[in-house]
Order: C-alpha cells, then sequence, then structure tokens
C-alpha cells in the first residue's frame, strides 16, 4: 500500500498540490502526510515526523487520539446531522461541558465551524450589543481570513486589495523583544529574554509606553465610543509574542471606558495550551466579554464557538442567527471527548511541564547561537525568534530560516514559522509529547543551527 502510494505521490504531487489547489506549503518539497498518532505523522514513504506544529496548534489530544476516535466512530453510526432547530443529546451533554470550563458570567455558547467564523460573529455581537462600530486589534495579529476577520488580521501577508476592515484599527504590539520598550522582566514566561530592559532600574515603563500607544490610536483614529477590542492572551500566528504584565488588564479598562467590550481570541490559546491555565485570558487576571475559539477544541475536526454572556446574547437574540453545521453531533461528540480526554490524559499539566522543560533547553541553545534572539511562550505555545545577530535584533531573512527549517524536518521534525516577517519559529504539538520527544527536538534544532553556522560562518 505504502509504495502504491509513494508511486502516486511521484507522479501528482507538483501537478495536483501546486496547479489544482494552490495551497500554502512551507516546504521546498510539499510533505505529503499518510498517517498520524498522537505526536507522530508519516508520510507515503514511511518517514515518521515528530509533529511539534500540531496542525498550527490544533491536534489537542494528539493524532487521532484513540478515545476521541472511539467517540467519532460511535457517533458517526448513531446520527450525522439534523439542524439545531432541534435538540439531541450531544450538543445538549457538550455545552454543559464546555460552559463549566468557564467562569461566570461566560455562560452562553454559540457553535460555528472555524475561528475567523466565531470570530466574525464575535465583531457582530460586539457591534449589535454596543451600539459601535469600531475595533482595534494589536499590530502583527491573526485573527481570520475572511472578508471581514481580514480586517481584524495586521499582517499583508494575509491581506488583499479589497474593502475590508472598515472600522478595524491596530494598536502597537507590546513586544517587549523586537518592540522600542521592555526587557528582560517584563513577560510572564519560566525563562526571561535576554534583552535587558530598556527601563530605569526597578521602575517597568514598557507597559505604560504602549498603553500609552493605544491612547494615540483612541485619540487619533476612532470616535469617542468603540465596538470592542480583540486580543490573544499570546500572540499565534504573530509569533508567540507575550505581553508586558498588565498590558491586557489596562486595555480592558480604557476599552471598557470608551463603551466597547472585550474579546479574547483563544483559538490558540484555549483548552490547556498555556499551561498555567485552562483558558489564557486567565493567566492575565481580566475577564472578557466575549471568548472566541476553535482548534484544538475538536482535536482537529472543524469547529469553533463563541462564548458571552447573557447581556450580549440578548442583544444579538434580536435577529435570527443560523449556522447549518455549527454544533454537528460528530463534532459535538468529537469535542466532548476532547475535554473528557484531556481530563483522563492530564493534557493541562503535560503542557505545563513539557513546556517549562522545551523552554529552559530552548534557552540554552540560545544562549549558544548568535542568530537565536529571544526564546518565549508559555506551556506548549512557544516562539523562537531568529534574529541577524544578537545586537541588531533585525529579522534573520527568509532564506536562511527555511535552511534551518528544512533541515529540521529533514531529520524528522515539523515545526511552524511566524511573525510579521516570518522570522520565529513556532512549537505547538499535540499536548501528549514526552521527556524524550522534547530531548529528540532539542537535539536535532541544536544540530541543524550547527549546520547553518557551519556552512555560513
Ligand atoms: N484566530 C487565531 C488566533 C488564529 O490563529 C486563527 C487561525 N490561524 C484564526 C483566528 C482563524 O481560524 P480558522 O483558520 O479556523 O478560520
Amino acid at each position: 500500500q505504502t509504495s502504491f502510494l509513494s508511486l502516486m505521490h511521484q507522479f501528482i504531487q507538483f501537478k495536483m498540490i501546486l496547479e489544482i489547489i494552490p495551497n500554502v506549503t512551507y516546504y521546498k518539497k510539499p510533505v505529503f502526510i499518510h498517517q498520524g498518532h498522537m505526536q507522530w505523522l508519516w508520510d507515503v514513504d514511511g518517514r515518521r515526523y515528530l509533529d511539534l506544529f500540531a496542525g498550527v496548534a490544533t491536534v489537542s489530544v494528539g493524532h487521532c487520539h484513540p478515545k476521541v476516535t472511539a467517540a467519532a466512530e460511535k457517533q458517526l453510526r448513531k446520527l450525522w446531522h439534523t439542524t439545531n432547530i432541534y435538540v439531541y443529546s450531544p450538543l445538549h451533554e457538550y455545552v454543559d461541558k464546555l460552559a463549566a470550563t468557564l467562569p461566570e458570567p461566560l455562560k452562553v455558547i454559540y457553535l460555528t465551524n472555524s475561528g475567523s467564523e466565531a470570530n466574525d460573529l464575535a465583531m457582530l455581537m460586539a457591534r449589535l450589543h454596543t451600539g459601535n462600530f469600531d475595533i482595534i486589534t494589536l499590530r502583527g495579529s491573526y485573527h481570520g481570513g475572511s472578508p471581514q476577520t481580514m480586517g481584524l488580521t495586521s499582517n499583508s501577508a494575509y491581506k488583499y486589495p479589497i474593502a475590508i476592515g472598515l472600522g478595524c484599527h491596530n494598536t502597537m504590539c507590546p513586544d517587549v523583544f523586537a518592540g522600542p520598550w521592555g526587557g528582560s522582566h517584563c513577560r510572564d514566561s519560566p525563562i526571561q529574554t535576554i534583552r535587558n530592559c530598556s527601563c530605569p532600574q526597578g521602575l517597568c515603563m514598557a507597559n505604560d509606553k504602549y498603553i500609552g500607544q493605544l491612547k494615540e490610536v483612541f485619540a487619533t483614529s476612532v470616535p469617542s465610543r468603540i465596538a470592542a477590542f480583540f486580543g490573544e492572551p499570546i500572540m499565534g500566528v504573530g509569533g508567540a509574542v507575550q505581553y508586558p504584565k498588565n498590558f491586557l488588564k489596562d486595555t480592558y479598562k480604557l476599552v471598557r471606558e470608551r463603551g466597547g467590550v472585550c474579546i479574547a481570541d483563544e483559538v490558540q490559546t484555549g483548552f490547556g495550551r498555556t499551561g498555567s491555565h485552562f483558558w489564557g485570558f486567565q493567566g492575565h487576571d481580566i475577564m472578557p466579554d466575549i471568548v472566541t475559539m476553535a482548534k484544538g477544541i475538536a482535536n482537529g475536526f472543524p469547529m469553533g464557538a463563541v462564548v458571552t454572556t447573557h447581556e450580549i446574547a440578548a442583544s444579538f437574540g434580536r435577529g435570527v442567527h443560523f449556522n447549518t453545521f455549527g454544533g454537528n453531533p460528530v463534532a459535538c461528540a468529537i469535542a466532548s471527548s476532547v475535554l473528557d480526554t484531556m481530563k483522563e490524559d492530564g493534557t493541562q499539566q503535560i503542557s505545563h511541564e513539557m513546556g517549562t522543560y522545551l523552554l529552559m533547553g530552548l534557552s540554552k541553545i540560545r544562549d549558544k547561537y548568535e542568530i537565536i534572539g529571544d526564546v518565549r511562550g508559555k506551556g506548549l505555545q512557544i516562539g523562537v525568534e531568529m534574529v541577524k545577530d544578537k545586537a541588531s535584533r533585525e529579522p534573520l531573512p527568509p532564506a536562511a530560516m527555511s535552511e534551518i527549517f528544512e533541515d529540521t524536518k529533514d531529520m524528522g521534525v515539523l515545526i511552524g514559522k511566524g511573525g510579521v516577517y516570518g522570522q520565529t519559529f513556532r512549537i505547538k504539538p499535540p499536548m501528549c509529547i514526552t521527556k524524550d520527544d522534547a530531548d529528540f527536538f532539542l537535539a536535532v534544532f541544536n544540530q541543524a543551527l550547527n549546520n547553518y553556522m557551519e556552512a555560513h560562518h
């Protein structure tokens, strides 16, 4: 079977992949995946990869996790679909379980099929509830690719020259490594950046400076009343950027003073990915008005959700909101099993322990190589920012990034890339990895850096 697939692979790969489905491929030669199990993927030639990207932080408990697969199979034999104009037990069991993971007053749930759809819905809710239009996001963030959410997204790679983003504004991303302010003690991470804090000793001004930028957006770009602020607890596509302590807390206060609601985009950071908390926002001492989620919610099965308060739901409930596949019985059975499995497998604890272990290991590697500027993150949401040299902190150019990336893949590990300039390696594996996997990756990554340095310096 493998050799047949292998032949097929040789025959169609460029024709089909590049002409028929012109999708994104990170690699020079597309990796043709055949099968997955937990933290492992196999290609059509039978090569095994340690998957440290998890389909962009999506496979939460492991590829084809046996318990989740069994739950899916059971539901597939019983009921595939009705619409949610009826009641059916997988839906009702699931929303009960999901609501229990969130604090009061976040108790009303709308199910969608993707993160973009969830963020679209959240934008609409915020605008209807507040009667205001303008929305603020962080520069460098990604919140979706639909025409509405493309306006929230602040990364030109994902923008098209169409009339998008009416009423969407960006404030400076409070990036304490690449930004003008902040440094070693600004953020909440098991490890610190090597950049010394640029603030006077004992007096961290970074947060005030970045909040000052937000105030400038209020003064220059938006009317006095706004609809919402959208922010991820730790930036995902933007490169695992962590903000100074209190940045989100202070932002929420200012946004609410201007009539806006606060939206936490937990598409990547939810479901235990940050390790210390089940929801990323809980690590910031804040309470959002709306939380959006997708990716890890159903371990890779298409699903998303918006969770909000009864008050906001009441403003939204004046119209009819309908979504054919939202709350699909199979998706609900899978998502329900994901929550059970997370408890049984101790997924959040693994994320916390393995995340901290990887961050410690990566920070040692960072200290060895001039081209690693920063290692950051929490739990299994990790970023390694690559630079030309530590002093300039200029992004490592794409060709160099690609060389290290390809080499890492050739040695059997899949990681991701991100950041506005594609300068950050992203590590966000299925949350079932072991210490052996972490050690294997650290050895492979160290070797890839070594190979690059020997070839170019
Ligand atoms: N928000 C965040 C933070 C994301 O990372 C993504 C996807 N990368 C989205 C929203 C959009 O999700 P989807 O691709 O499921 O539409």
